[in-house]
This record gives C-alpha cells, structure tokens and sequence, in this order.
C-alpha cells in the first residue's frame, strides 16, 4: 500500500519522486528488500514475513532522496496483518545528516535553483 507523489520545481524543472510506505523482508544475510505489493514478489519472500515498512522520502538538507525504515515487526507479520492493528511509525530522518526527511512537499522551496517552489502531488497509489 505505498502512495507514489512526484515533485517538480515550478522555476527549474528539478523533479523527483517520494513514495511509500513500502513492506520490506529480510533476506538469508539480514539484508532489506522489498516484500511486493499486493502479493508478496518471492516464495523467499512470503516464507520470511513483513519485517517492516520503509519509504522513500527527501532530506532537504541533502537534496536526496533516501529509502528508511519507519516502522520495524519483530516477530514478522504476514502482509494482510501487517497492515492492521496498531501502527507504532518512526519519524524518517536523512541517514547522512540526521535530518527530517519529507514525503509530501508542496510550496518548499527548491535547493536547486533558489527561485522556484516545488509543486507536485500523488501521482499513483498502489
Ligand atoms: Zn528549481
Ligand atoms: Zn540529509
């Protein structure tokens, strides 16, 4: 269930994209990947459950683009219960700066070209 949004500077045209969340399983080396939506991608998959939830959100300090972990399951969840219940979410913050990270981003200004605004909005959800 990820909400795909994209974001385009109304002066330069610098656009990139955010979306999430996005369920994630851990590999045979404890690697992250992603899970699938709306079934699960893999047989390695469905046998290792949700591990958790990631998404893809944008450090305005950075000017980038990061994947993170915002919510963790331990033990792991199958891909409907993952979805119900409680949801405890971690803020996402930038792995090299330890800022905030953005999802939704309307009207910030853009680092690029310091003139232009980025607008934009859900392109897709899945
Ligand atoms: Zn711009
Ligand atoms: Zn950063």
């Amino acid at each position: 269930m990820a909400t795909y949004c994209e974001w385009t500077c109304d002066s330069c045209g610098y656009m990139f994209e955010t979306n999430g969340p996005h369920e994630f399983y851990l590999g045979a080396r404890g690697e992250r990947q992603r899970y699938g939506h709306s079934v699960p991608r893999s047989e390695e998959a469905e046998k290792a459950g949700v591990s958790g939830l990631t998404t893809v959100a944008y450090c305005p300090v950075c000017d980038e683009t990061h994947e993170v972990v915002i919510e963790e399951f331990d033990p792991p969840r199958n891909f409907i219960t993952c979805w119900l219940g409680a949801h405890d979410l971690i803020e996402p913050t930038c792995p090299e700066c330890g800022s905030r990270l953005l999802e939704e981003l309307p009207y910030v200004p853009c680092l690029r070209c310091a003139n232009g605004k980025l607008m934009g909005g859900v392109v897709k959800v899945t």
